[in-house]
């Protein structure tokens, strides 16, 4: 048996507020939420990374945080902006090796932010190419 907390929760060993479920996707409420209505959205089948997840899990994630998105919107929670953040890797900050979709509602003040590198500015025409042509190399 998984000793994964989320397939836990899939297969209901383990307690969550769940707020919406289909054949391929759970979202529950974050038990540590950044703000009031923060949910997660996981694929019902595990996999602890984006390239181990079934395309189709992963598009159907996607619909779902969108839909939660319209949902807190037109919630009573305060929510003027919506975050969705997946963490793909430990220093990307994955913590559970389950994949999920972070649906966090924002509002002005909420204290949560991205934080950017010191060196961050727009860069040239020719690295953004050479960049371009590492990802194009491997896109297939
Ligand atoms: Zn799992």
């Amino acid at each position: 048996m998984s000793d994964c907390l989320f397939c836990g929760i899939v297969d209901g060993r383990i307690d969550a507020t769940v707020v919406a479920q289909d054949e391929r996707t759970l979202a529950f409420m974050d038990i540590r939420p950044i703000t009031p209505g923060h949910l997660l959205v996981i694929p019902r089948r595990h996999g602890d990374r984006l390239a181990a997840l079934d395309p189709e899990d992963g598009a159907q994630l996607f619909r779902v945080g969108q839909r939660a998105a319209a949902a807190l919107y037109a919630s009573s929670l305060r929510c003027e902006g919506v975050n969705l953040f997946l963490a793909d890797g430990e220093v990307a900050g994955q913590e559970v090796f389950h994949v999920h979709l972070h649906v966090i509602p924002r509002f002005a003040g909420d204290g949560f932010g991205l934080r950017f590198p010191p060196d961050y500015e727009v860069v040239g025409r020719d690295e953004l190419e050479r960049s371009a042509a590492a990802v194009r190399e491997a896109w297939s």
